[in-house]
């Protein structure tokens, strides 16, 4: 367990399938955040048949962002929760200028900032690899890996024991959508960040132990 003294608002950046959301479990684990997924949200929202997770949907499995506003207003809503008030992890979220700017103006409305922006930084023709590999649990969001991270007992989540399944936009063809509107859309955020002295960058390409390890230092820093 990992203590410090300062509220930690947290967002996590990098490319699709760089371990953004393996490494947001462990933080919050450690430090006792709210993990905010953005894609968990709206994966429950289909799940549930939402009429959120409806509309979401056909973006989703194209591999395309989902509209500004749907996104804005859920993380909103979810942020002026209670237990956000100690402090949080944004985990795909913010992903465009739009979106940091309207995170940006809630925020200076409740008096807080951003205090990390931490990039995982990896190679894109490794991630395309990975992608493929990754299995996931629609009921509680965990991420396996065929390769480096397996689940104990094959097919089944390690934490809650629901049936793991591959994400529908883990195709190739829907990832290099995803990786073009990383590079296009949402890459930009990290000079938005940078020019607020919040950014710290971790090569994503060590093992799950070693990029947490260097994710910590800096939290505590
Ligand atoms: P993720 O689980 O973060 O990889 O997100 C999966 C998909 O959900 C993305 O490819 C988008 O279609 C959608 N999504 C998640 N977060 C956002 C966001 N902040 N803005 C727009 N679309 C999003």
């Amino acid at each position: 367990m990992s203590t410090v003294n300062k509220e930690l608002n947290i967002i996590l950046m990098g490319p699709p399938a760089a371990g953004k959301g393996t490494q947001s479990e462990l933080i919050v684990k450690n430090f006792h955040l709210p993990h905010i997924s953005t894609g968990d949200m709206l994966r429950a929202g289909i799940e549930k048949k939402t009429p959120l997770g409806l509309q979401a949907k056909s973006y989703m499995d194209a591999g395309q962002l989902v509209p500004d506003e749907v996104i804005i207003g859920l993380v909103k809503e979810r942020l002026q929760e209670e237990d956000c008030k100690g402090g949080f992890l944004l985990d795909g979220f913010p992903r465009t200028i739009p979106q940091a700017e309207a995170l940006d103006k809630l925020l200076r409305e409740l008096g807080r900032k951003i205090n990390y922006a931490i990039l995982l930084v990896a190679d894109e023709k490794i991630l395309t690899a990975r992608i493929t590999n990754r299995r996931v649990c629609p009921k509680c969001g965990a991420s396996f890996n065929l390769e480096t991270k397996k689940p104990v007992k094959d097919g089944i989540c390690d934490l809650c024991g629901h049936e793991l399944i591959q994400r529908g936009d883990d195709t190739e063809a829907s990832f290099r959508v995803r990786l073009d509107a990383y590079a296009k859309q949402t890459y930009p955020i990290v000079d938005h960040y940078k020019a607020q002295g919040v950014v710290s960058e971790v090569n994503a390409l060590q093992s799950i132990e070693q990029v947490y390890g260097e994710i910590e230092k800096v939290l505590k820093d």
